[in-house]
């Protein structure tokens, strides 16, 4: 999982907002990002490890301006945290930079692609996917003369799987996304100046009014003419019925903020619909309903609003620690879980707990917890989750472990009930979380029904097999 930003103006310099931006997707992507930026003459590049505050806590140089760029903060799913894996990914000529472009989510015929390629003489200097997407569009530019358009139009045809992509050269800004439009990406404007990005907030951030998501199958160009929007020629068959989209319905559960708002939903409302809908479905008999902060919170909310029980904030989060998820180990997942949360001892003392988490995705965290909230004096704990069982890999850029490590593909939901130590244990249906969103035939449950939208290539389910992934 990833974040991406574009920015345009005629004349602005964009540095600030594309930092500013990033540091609001911080949560997509903590292991390192980068920045390019054109004045109109130059294409410059700075990326390295690191939390955004880190790598851009000084402007990297005095002539580090440009009224376009793009940035990106990286979560690995395809490749691992090494600086050559890092994005943007710029490819130059003898003449300088020629394009820098940066991605979010994950392509399915990577190898297929990434071979083509090489038998061309084209060298990789990674392993990350947007490398790929980057050296596809400028091979067909460069060596087959296309214009970009064109180039980003035959990628859209050739490489399958999920791609939100921002792309930069000296003087034009593209910004496009795969036919099904699986991760979000939304545009906005002051009515001067535009910026595009993964999530809203790093529009509110800029002052930028949302104007629209690029579509599905979509290429938006900026330039001295104005922006100019192409839509897939395919999705406006769609809608007479032959392709349909895929938005990652785990971006509204746990990935993005909840003030964002993607695929026509504020994340916000339909984590609080899931809650009420977990509520409505329930006759557990309880005290108080608890959150696991911070992706939890509106789930939540939502369950003690349609329940009518006191809603407190028995958990108590140290922002200073990053996702749990992230540590390797699974010594370290522990321990963090520790450092991560403290119990409010007296929210808790003899009280009937019904606590919500968003997903349980290996265990860890909910047995954890639960262990840390019965020391704390609760005297039953009804454990809520506010998605249906994860019980399969995503191929398309969310970061899930492969399909042993998730608990839900090994046990019965009693074993698991009996291994996190929880007096009960309900899960959302994958109908009541369809019921949370409007259109639900437009989004990806895979990770929870096993149906992949976009075929796997056996050669991708191979890697990861192999890696362990
Ligand atoms: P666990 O069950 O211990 O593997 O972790 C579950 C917790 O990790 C949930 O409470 C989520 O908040 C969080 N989580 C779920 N999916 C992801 C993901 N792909 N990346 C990082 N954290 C995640």
């Amino acid at each position: 999982m990833c974040g991406v930003i574009g920015y345009y103006s005629d004349e602005r310099d964009g540095f600030a907002d594309i930092v500013n931006g990033l540091f609001q997707m911080q949560h997509r992507g903590q292991d390192a990002c980068g920045v390019a930026v054109s004045d109109g003459r130059r294409l410059r590049l700075h990326k390295g490890i690191g939390y955004v505050r880190e790598v851009f806590g000084h402007r990297p140089s005095d002539d580090f301006a440009g009224r376009l760029g793009c940035g990106h903060v990286r979560y690995p799913t395809q490749g691992g945290n090494r600086p050559e894996n890092t994005q943007p990914h710029m490819v130059t000529t003898l003449d300088g930079g020629i394009l820098a472009l940066c991605s979010n989510g994950d392509i399915v015929n990577y190898w297929g692609i990434r071979e083509w390629l090489e038998a061309r003489g084209v060298d990789f200097e990674g392993s990350n996917d947007g490398e790929v997407l980057a050296k596809y569009i400028a091979w067909l530019h460069v060596s087959e003369g296309m214009p970009l358009v064109r180039a980003i139009r035959r990628l859209q045809d050739d490489i399958r799987g999920a791609y939100s992509a921002v792309l930069v050269t000296r003087e034009r800004l593209f910004a496009f996304r795969d036919p099904y439009g699986v991760r979000p990406l939304s545009f906005g404007t002051d009515g001067k100046d535009w910026i595009i990005a993964s999530e809203t907030p790093a529009l509110d951030i800029a002052r930028m009014d949302f104007v629209d998501e690029v579509g599905p199958g979509e290429i938006i160009t900026w330039d001295e003419e104005g922006m100019h929007r192409l839509p897939h020629p395919d999705i406006i068959a769609a809608r007479r019925g032959r392709v349909d989209t895929a938005h990652c319905i785990f971006e509204h559960i746990y990935f993005s903020r909840p003030d964002s708002k993607a695929f026509g939903h504020l994340a916000y409302d339909v984590r609080k619909r899931i809650g009420a809908w977990l509520a409505e479905t329930d006759d557990v008999e309880a005290d108080v309903v608890v959150p696991v902060p911070d992706s939890s919170n509106a789930v939540a909310l939502g369950y003690a609003q349609a329940s009518g029980l006191p809603f407190e904030i028995g958990l108590i989060r140290n922002h200073y620690v990053g996702r749990t998820f992230i540590s390797p180990e699974q010594s370290r997942r522990d321990e963090g879980v520790r450092l991560k949360f403290n119990p409010v001892r007296e929210v808790f003392e003899g009280k009937r707990v019904v606590l919500v988490d968003d997903s349980i995705v290996r265990g860890t965290t909910s047995r954890k917890l639960a262990r840390m909230v019965r020391g704390a004096g609760a005297s039953e704990i009804h454990m809520r989750v506010g998605s249906p069982i994860t019980a399969h890999s995503c191929f398309y850029g969310i970061d899930t472990p492969s399909r042993q490590e998730l608990i839900g593909s090994r046990m019965t939901l009693d074993e698991i009930r009996e291994h996190i130590t929880a007096d009960t244990l309900r899960y959302t249906t994958v109908e009541g979380l369809k019921s949370c969103v409007d259109r639900p035939e437009g989004f990806c449950f895979a990770c929870f029904d096993g149906k992949y939208p976009i075929a796997v290539a056996e050669e991708k389910r191979m890697e990861l097999v192999e890696a362990g992934t």
